[in-house]
C-alpha cells in the first residue's frame, strides 16, 4: 500500500527533503503544504538574488566551526552529506557551483532562479505535490500512528510528516509543535549589525578596514574579519560573526554592550607595546597625521589621533608617552559602546528551534514521536554567514528524505 509523507514548508530543506525522498521510493506520495503564496522564497532572496548555495569548506572539522550552535549534531548529519555531496546534487542535475575568492558558492549562473528552477524541476520529474496558502495549523496523531494536519480548510492525513517550517521569531509559533511534547530552545535574532547612537565613529561612515579583531567586553566571543564604520554603527564580517557566536548572551543583555576594536590584529596591546619604539624611530620627524605606519584608512587614523588628544599636525618626535598610551589603547582595543541592532538583510538566521537532543542526527526522526522528522532552520542550528545555512537545509532535508524513504519501504 502507497504511504504518505506530508513536508511542512515549501523552503531549500523542505524542497530538498520532499524532491529525495520521492526518488529514493517511488511508492510514496509526497506533499509539500507551504502557507504563503511563494515557494523557495529565501532562496530567491537570499546570497543578494545569487543564492549562496554553500561554502568550499570541505572538512567536516573545519566545517561545523561555522555553526555557532549544533555543532556536535552537525558532526554527524555531515558525515551523511555535506558540502561535496551538495555541489554533485547540483551539478548531476546539471547546476554547476562557482567558488568565490572568500569561499562562499553560487550558482555558475549567479542567478537564484537557477535553484529554484532546478528544485521545481525535480519535484515535477518525481510527482511531488505541492500546496501554497496551505498553513498547518495542528498536528495530532491517531492510535494507529496517522499524522492528522489541521490546516484551515481541512484536515490532511499522512503516514509521515517533515516539519521543515524554517525559523520563527517568537516562541509561540512553535505551539503546533511543542503540542506534540517537543521542547524548544528561545529563538533570538542572529546576524546583526551593531548600533552606536551618538558615536563619534559614524563620522567615518563608509570607512572599511580589510581585518579588525572585535572583543565583546566581558565575554569570550571575539571575531576577526573585515570591518565596515557605518551611519548606525559598525557591520562587516568581523561583527556579524560576533552577532552570530553572541546571539544569546547579547540579547539577554537587551543589545547594550561594549565590544573593542583592534583595527590591526597583528599586534595584541603588549606586541604594540614592544615594537612601539622601532615604528616610532622609523617615522622620524615626519607628521603623525601623515602617512600611518599600519595602513589604515587615513580618515580612520586621524580619528584615533583625535580621541587619543594627539594633533594630526605634530611631529612624531613630540608624541608624549601619555599620547603614545592612549594610541596603542585606541589601536588595540579601541572601546565603544553598543546601544542596539539593526537586523543584516542580505543573511539573517533565528537562533533556538526544536531541541537537538529530541532529534536523531543519522535519521533527523523525532526521539518522541515515531514518524515525525525535522529539516532545515526550525531545529536549533543556525551557521555565520557564507552558505552555510543552506548546507545545513539540504545535509537534513537529504538525511529526513533517504530516513522516511527507508521507514517507507518497511512500514
Ligand atoms: C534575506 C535572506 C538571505 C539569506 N541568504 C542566505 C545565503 O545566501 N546563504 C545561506 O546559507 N543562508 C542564507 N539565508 C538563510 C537561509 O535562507 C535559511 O537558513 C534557509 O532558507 C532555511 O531554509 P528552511 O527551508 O529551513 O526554511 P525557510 O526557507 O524559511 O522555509 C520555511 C517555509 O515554511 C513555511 N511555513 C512556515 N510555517 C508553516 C506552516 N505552519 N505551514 C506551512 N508552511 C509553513 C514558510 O512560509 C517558508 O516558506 C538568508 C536568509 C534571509 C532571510
Amino acid at each position: 500500500m502507497r504511504k504518505k509523507l506530508i513536508v511542512i514548508g515549501g523552503g531549500a530543506a523542505g524542497f530538498f527533503c520532499a524532491i529525495n525522498a520521492a526518488r529514493l521510493n517511488p511508492n510514496l506520495d509526497v506533499c509539500i503544504l507551504e502557507k504563503s503564496n511563494k515557494l523557495l522564497a529565501k532562496v530567491k532572496v537570499s546570497g543578494g538574488g545569487r543564492c549562496n548555495t554553500t561554502h568550499a569548506c570541505f572538512e567536516i572539522p573545519e566545517l561545523v566551526q561555522k555553526y555557532p550552535r549544533g555543532q556536535n549534531f552537525l558532526k554527524k548529519t555531515f558525515h551523511w552529506f555535506n558540502t561535496n555531496d551538495t555541489i554533485e546534487w547540483f551539478a548531476e542535475r546539471g547546476v554547476d557551483l562557482k567558488t568565490e575568492a572568500d569561499g562562499r558558492m553560487f550558482p555558475a549562473s549567479n542567478e537564484s532562479q537557477t535553484i529554484i528552477d532546478c528544485l521545481l524541476k525535480e519535484a515535477d520529474k518525481y510527482k511531488v505535490q505541492v500546496q501554497i496558502q496551505t498553513s498547518v495549523e495542528k498536528i495530532s496523531i491517531t492510535d494507529t500512528g496517522i499524522f492528522l494536519l489541521q490546516t484551515p480548510s481541512k484536515i490532511i492525513e499522512a503516514n509521515f510528516v517533515c516539519i521543515a517550517a524554517g525559523g520563527f521569531p517568537k516562541a509561540q509559533q512553535f505551539d503546533f509543535i511543542t503540542n506534540l511534547g517537543h521542547t524548544i530552545e528561545a529563538p533570538v535574532p542572529s546576524l546583526f549589525t551593531f548600533n552606536m547612537p551618538g558615536n563619534p565613529i559614524m563620522e567615518l561612515m563608509g570607512v572599511s578596514v580589510s581585518e579588525a579583531q572585535v572583543k565583546i567586553a566581558g565575554s569570550k566571543i571575539t571575531a576577526t574579519g573585515p570591518l565596515l564604520i557605518t551611519h548606525w554603527g559598525m557591520s562587516g564580517p568581523a561583527i556579524l560573526k560576533c552577532s552570530a557566536w553572541g546571539a544569546r548572551e547579547l540579547a539577554n543583555a537587551s543589545y547594550q554592550f561594549t565590544i573593542r576594536v583592534n583595527w590591526i590584529p597583528t599586534y595584541a596591546e603588549q606586541d604594540l607595546r614592544n615594537a612601539w619604539p622601532l615604528i616610532r624611530a622609523e617615522q622620524g620627524n615626519t607628521k603623525m597625521g601623515g602617512r600611518n605606519p599600519f595602513e589604515l584608512p587615513s580618515r580612520l587614523w586621524v580619528h584615533l589621533l583625535t580621541v587619543s588628544g594627539i594633533d594630526a599636525g605634530a611631529s612624531w618626535a613630540t608624541l608624549t608617552s601619555g599620547g603614545q598610551n592612549k594610541l596603542i589603547v585606541a589601536l588595540t582595543a579601541f572601546e565603544c559602546k553598543v546601544s542596539g541592532k539593526t537586523t543584516f538583510k542580505d543573511e539573517f538566521v533565528t537562533c533556538g528551534g526544536i531541541k537537538l537532543s529530541e532529534i536523531d542526527a543519522n535519521s533527523m526522526q523525532s526521539k518522541l514521536v515515531k514518524g515525525l522528522y525535522f529539516a532545515g532552520e526550525i531545529m536549533d542550528i543556525d551557521g555565520i554567514t557564507g552558505g552555510f545555512n543552506f548546507q545545513n537545509a539540504w545535509t537534513s532535508g537529504w538525511i529526513a528524505a533517504k530516513s522516511i524513504a527507508e521507514a517507507a519501504k518497511n512500514a
